[in-house]
């Protein structure tokens, strides 16, 4: 029996990182969108201490892009050393 949960467990975990992998986050101030990937972050927090108005772990949502103005956003963006990070224009 304990080896049946180990098992269920293991498939479990296969089955939250594969989840894990496809996850792409999208948020928006109206001009611009960040989008994060969560399967790349590296926990560097270069984005919390750069703009912690805006990134913040704590928070849900974690990133509240409204608190920054779209070149805050962006540069603060291009610094995340993992590519978790990334920005789009918002077509209009
Ligand atoms: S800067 Fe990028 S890698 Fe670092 S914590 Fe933020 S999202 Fe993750």
């Amino acid at each position: 029996m304990k080896r049946l949960f180990t098992v269920i467990n293991h498939f479990l975990s296969i089955s939250c990182y594969l989840r894990l992998m496809e996850i792409v986050k999208k948020y928006s101030n109206g001009e611009v969108t960040i989008i994060w990937q969560p399967k790349l972050c590296r926990h560097s927090g270069n984005c919390v201490k750069g703009l912690p108005k805006v990134f913040d772990y704590q928070a849900h949502p974690w990133i509240k892009p409204e608190n920054a103005g779209s070149e805050e956003l962006i540069t603060q963006v291009n610094l995340c050393p993992s590519g978790a990070l990334s920005w789009e224009k918002v077509n209009r």
